[in-house]
Order: structure tokens, then C-alpha cells, then sequence
């Protein structure tokens, strides 16, 4: 498995950047996590519609599916130009409700309902599901396939699941959308060094940053992980990670 950087903003994009996405490819199918926005123009720099195989999205928020649109149209369009594809599989919480009846209006997506413990085989790997901490219904995403392990936290703050989540992973992509400094009597993310502390906790090989708020100096975030966790690494857009 390898898996691609869209988006790696939290929010908003960044100046030419994206918010959250992730191109994971299952040896040579493509599943795209969350698709926020400006994730289409990027996936589209690796593969074009017909080659994207399903879509998780971890959950509701407007950052996670802002391009979601869009993907229809994109969809809908190629096949009036030829390039006609099947239905896109897309798995999603079922809540808040307004945007998951907006998700399921017109377009060519099925949409399958994701929930809390839930396993799936994903193209000869195997897909796990964790209920996180966060404002609205949200899965963090543990991917397993000839041994090696992908986990991605999704938007949470540090819960029960995290432990399960992440054990022994070879790569984890977690939500550091804050600083220590910026601390709140209610989180709705991690900040760098929780993020640090729950990978060196439970044994993640490699750690990358994300859901980067482009308000907050990300030099400022990694050097915040890193005096936890010295080798912590930003997740940098259009990057390509090997797993395992
Ligand atoms: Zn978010
Ligand atoms: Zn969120």
C-alpha cells in the first residue's frame, strides 16, 4: 500500500493547497479518503475519474467534503465525453443528517454507511473502523494489508479508540489542528503533542501531521511534536508515503 497527500489543511485550504484527502492505493486500486476542497484538482494530477475505485469519508464536516460536488459533476460529465465509468462506491456516517441527504441527492454515487467497529475487505486489504472524538459522527480508518498497517485518526480529539486505532502501525496520519498554546476548555482536535505522545504510546512506526489550520505556523507544529516525538514529520502535499 502507499498513500498519496490531496489535502492536508485543516479549515480551509492553504494558498494552493487542499483540505482533507488521501489517495490510498491497494495494489493498483485507488480509494480516495475525504474529499475536501481542492482534493479533486489534486487526485486528478495522479489519476483521472475512471480509475478511482470507492471513497471514504471519515465524516460530514465541510472540510472532509467540499469537493463532493464537484466529484458528480466530474462524474456525470466524462461519461457525456466518453469516459463512462460504474456508480462510485462511497462510505459515510449516516449523521448530521442534512448533509448526509445532500451526499445521497442525485450523482452517481452508492453510498454505504459506515459505523463504529465495522470490517471490510477493501480490495484484499482489511478495513477497520473506530468511533472518534469529534462534533459529528466520525471514523478513524485502520488498513491492513500483507502485514503492514495504515492508520488515519481522522478530525479527534484523544479518545478510548486511539490505542486500538493506532497499535503497532507502520504509518499514521493523525488531526494535530492545534497548538498547546491555543488550548481550550472544549478540543475538537489533537494539538502536535498529543499527536506525538499517543504515537510513541502505542508503538506508531512513523508519524505525519495533519489537518493543518493555515492560521498556526506549521514549522511551529512540528517543532511542537517533535520535543515529544523527535522524528515526527509534517504529511506534505502531493507527497507519496510507502506503508510498511
Ligand atoms: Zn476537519
Ligand atoms: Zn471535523
Amino acid at each position: 500500500m502507499k498513500i498519496t497527500i490531496l489535502g492536508n489543511s485543516g479549515g480551509f485550504p492553504a494558498a494552493g493547497g487542499a483540505t482533507s484527502g488521501y489517495l490510498l492505493e491497494i495494489d493498483g486500486h485507488y480509494v480516495l479518503i475525504d474529499c475536501g476542497s481542492g482534493v479533486l484538482s489534486n487526485m486528478f494530477k495522479i489519476i483521472d475519474i475512471t480509475k478511482l475505485d470507492a471513497l471514504i469519508l471519515t465524516h460530514l464536516h465541510n472540510d472532509h467534503i467540499s469537493d463532493i460536488d464537484v466529484l458528480k459533476y466530474a462524474i456525470d460529465l466524462s461519461g457525456k465525453y466518453g469516459m463512462k465509468r460504474d456508480a462510485l462506491p462511497v462510505f459515510a456516517p449516516e449523521t448530521p443528517e442534512i448533509a448526509a441527504d445532500s451526499l445521497r441527492s442525485e450523482g452517481n454515487l452508492i453510498i454505504g454507511r459506515l459505523k463504529d467497529g465495522m470490517t471490510m475487505n477493501l480490495y484484499g486489504a482489511h478495513l477497520e473502523t473506530f468511533r472518534m472524538e469529534h462534533p459529528v459522527e466520525t471514523y478513524g480508518l485502520r488498513i491492513e494489508h500483507n502485514g503492514a498497517v495504515f492508520a488515519f485518526t481522522a478530525d479527534s480529539t484523544p479518545c478510548a479508540a486511539m490505542g486500538a486505532l493506532l497499535q503497532n502501525s507502520d504509518l499514521a496520519i493523525m488531526d494535530a489542528g492545534m497548538l498547546e498554546k491555543h488550548r481550550k476548555s472544549v478540543m475538537m482536535h489533537m494539538t502536535a503533542a498529543e499527536c506525538a505522545e499517543a504515537a510513541d504510546r502505542y508503538g506508531v512506526k512513523k508519524l505525519l501531521l495533519t489537518h493543518i489550520l493555515p492560521l498556526i505556523d506549521a514549522d511551529e507544529l512540528l517543532a511542537e511534536a517533535r520535543t515529544v516525538r523527535p522524528d515526527s514529520e509534517l504529511a506534505l502535499l502531493m507527497n507519496t508515503y510507502e506503508i510498511g
